[in-house]
């Protein structure tokens, strides 16, 4: 063979070095992913198959085995699936052939719990070999290779290096040979890896099958010592019963069979927060198995972010990733779907035309939807929340049709609430509304800091009206896109009007208006100084400690952090003119409105419009002129 010398791309390098590490407890998952990789081998090769049985018609009964060989210290993982090329090989096993690698490292902190829990999110696979061999030797053959000189070889030590080229070899499929190490002699023990595999390939829809010693009861006439002294006879026996797990009775299955099958086709390492298992006949026929992970994937909000489920038609796999059937909103959704409805050979393209499709996306978004909603009702709603919030929250505006079931599953953090984590539900608010109140109120800002001292609750608070506090990118886009809840309409508190009417009894709506004429004047004042600065100026009726705010006419105000976000996606924003509120009992307006000279008046009138803008957006356009009008403040 002509063999060669390769240097394994960078990030590999650094990632066998920490999976060394942070695996360390948890050794035997590599066996876990052989057995997944040979099974996802079989399958791609077993959908090939169907239109063109010629691959498989030498070798036909699919299966996976696994041996181990004590005098050599091996232990060899083989499949007939599809194999591999020596371009493939190359390819599959010398560098990560997946996108994002580089975003991976970038979020690798060190921290060895923190970084295997991404290293199981990543889907590090094939690598985990190296945890317990010092050389890994995979042969391989592709099931679309025509001549025996085109199998292949694959060597490495784990160490910066591999060598490959090609090798005689006649069957399809691909052997996995581990060199085990000294210390890891437990996986060369027959009962060892019997407890193991059986636990990994349960799941598993083909044949999985260990080489074991034989039993052999002492036949007639022969006794006990006989059989002893005869050399041990070894033989494959199946360890697995090779049906698919969603094939199976629901009430048949363990917990920990669901769980091992998520960490098969999620190539995640956790357990997962939840599942649905629903088998459904009749007009549309179709089996599905959803999951709920625990942890985000780190690359939840980039844009080539894959997802989607796994499609089986007639229980045959058919595709990874079909995102056809899950709206976007709920993209973390991992599982699979099986149905008779669509044809074998249904590509992407006709996936995306098929009414099938459409319908069993309505299903399945119903099925998580009503997953969710128990899962609400669970602490373990509070991690699902901290993961994927965020994501769900994009649901009411993307899917107009199930609106309501996902305005039930948000959560918010309140003014009742004491805490930036989010538990508040819109009808845990709409329950606690007092009777005369109409509309639900909330406030979006630069964070919940922010949100929470804002000048804008002080009213509010005092007549004890809760507000939804909100400082997620997301949170302006969706509250811009829904109008009402519940019957009840949602009004920013940073509204000009807040139409709080029938909250305010008759006495204070008339001190309201009696104050709107007797600081007429000062605000009169205010205007003149202004000018076009701002489009109005009113006497507040939401503050008590602060002297001014700025409010917007529809309510439609633009946080700061929006405003960034936008200019700097590169879109011209014009400047936003606000109504300025003033606080007319506020000490420091009664010492503006007492300044006779009108320059001075004036630098008080614009001290007090920055001022509303700076505890509003956290910044200023010119904080110097700012600290120059101060200065000539203080100075008197
Ligand atoms: P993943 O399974 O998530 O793709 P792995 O690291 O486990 O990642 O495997 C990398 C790739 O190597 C696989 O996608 C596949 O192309 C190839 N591969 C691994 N094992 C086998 C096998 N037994 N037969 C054929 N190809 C394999
Ligand atoms: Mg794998």
């Amino acid at each position: 063979m002509s063999a060669t010398e390769h240097g394994f791309q960078t990030e590999v390098t650094k990632l066998l070095n920490l999976l060394a590490n942070s695996l360390y407890s948890n050794k035997e998952v590599f066996l876990r992913e052989l057995i997944s990789n040979a099974s996802d081998a079989i399958d791609k090769l077993h959908f090939l198959s169907l239109t063109n049985p010629d691959l498989v018609k030498d070798d036909p009964n699919f299966k996976i085995r696994i041996r181990a060989d004590k005098e050599n210290h091996t232990l060899t993982i083989s499949d007939n699936g599809l194999g591999m090329t020596l371009e493939e090989a190359n390819q599959h096993l010398g560098t990560i052939a997946k996108s994002g690698t580089e975003d991976f490292l970038k979020h690798m902190t060190g921290d060895a719990q923190k970084d295997s829990q991404l290293i199981g999110q990543f889907g590090v696979g094939f690598y985990s070999s190296f945890i317990v061999s010092d050389k890994v030797t995979v042969l391989s053959r592709s099931a679309s290779a025509k001549s025996d000189d085109e199998g292949v070889m694959w060597e490495s030590a784990g160490e910066g290096t591999y060598t490959s080229g090609n090798v005689p070899r006649s069957q399809r499929g691909t052997d996995i040979i581990l060199h085990i190490k000294e210390s890891e002699s437990e996986f060369l023990d027959s009962w060892r890896l019997r407890q193991a595999i059986t636990k990994y390939s349960d799941h598993i829809s083909v044949p999985v099958e260990l080489y074991e010693e034989k039993y052999e009861a002492p036949k007639e006439g022969e006794d006990d010592k006989e059989v002893k002294d005869a050399a041990p006879k070894f033989e494959y026996v199946q360890v697995n019963d090779a049906k698919a797990l969603w094939t199976r009775s629901p009430k048949e299955i363990k917990p920990e069979e669901y769980n091992e099958f998520y960490k098969h086709l999620s190539s995640d390492y956790q357990d997962p927060l939840t599942y649905a298992h629903n088998k459904v006949e009749g007009e549309l026929e179709y089996t599905s198995l959803l999951y709920i992970p625990r942890q985000a994937p780190w690359d939840l909000f980039n844009r080539d972010n894959k997802h989607g489920l796994k499609l089986f038609v007639h229980r045959v796999f058919i595709m990874d990733e079909a995102e056809q059937f899950m709206p976007n909103y709920l993209r973390f959704v991992k599982g699979l779907v099986d149905t008779n409805a669509l044809p074998l050979n249904v590509s992407r393209e006709l996936l995306q035309e098929s009414a099938v499709t459409r319908k069993l996306k309505k299903a399945l978004t119903k099925r998580v939807l009503t997953m969710l909603d128990k899962l609400s009702k669970t602490d373990d709603y509070k991690v699902f929340w901290s993961q994927f919030g965020n994501v769900l929250k994009e649901g009411p505006v993307e899917d107009y049709s199930n609106r309501d079931a996902v305005l039930k599953l948000l959560r918010f953090a309140s003014t009742t609430d004491n805490s930036s984590e989010m538990h508040v539900s819109l009808e845990d608010y709409v329950k606690r509304m007092p009777e005369k109140q109409k509309n639900i109120y909330y406030l979006t800002a630069d964070s919940y800091e922010a949100a929470l001292n804002s000048p804008y609750l002080e009213q509010l608070k005092q007549k004890g009206i809760e507000v939804l506090l909100m400082w997620e990118r997301v949170d302006e886009w969706l509250m811009g896109n829904v109008n009402e809840f519940d019957g009840k309409k949602f009004i920013p508190v940073t509204a000009s009007d807040l139409e709080l009417g029938e909250l305010q009894d008759a006495e204070e709506q008339k001190k309201q208006e009696e104050a709107q004429t007797e600081y007429k004047d000062v605000v009169e004042r205010f205007k003149q100084a202004l000018g076009d600065k701002v489009q109005d100026v009113r006497v507040s009726a939401r503050l008590i400690d602060s002297p001014s705010c700025v409010v917007a006419e529809n309510g439609a105000r633009m946080t700061a952090q929006m405003r960034r976000l936008l200019e700097a996606s590169g879109q011209k924003l014009p400047d936003e003119r606000y109504i300025l509120e003033i606080n007319p009992s506020h000490a420091l307006v009664v010492k503006a409105n007492a300044e006779q000279d009108a320059g001075r008046f004036a630098s008080w009138a614009e001290l007090i419009f920055q001022q509303a803008l700076l505890a509003d957006q956290g910044t200023l356009k010119d904080p110097a002129a700012f600290v120059k009008v101060m200065d000539s403040l203080l100075l008197g």
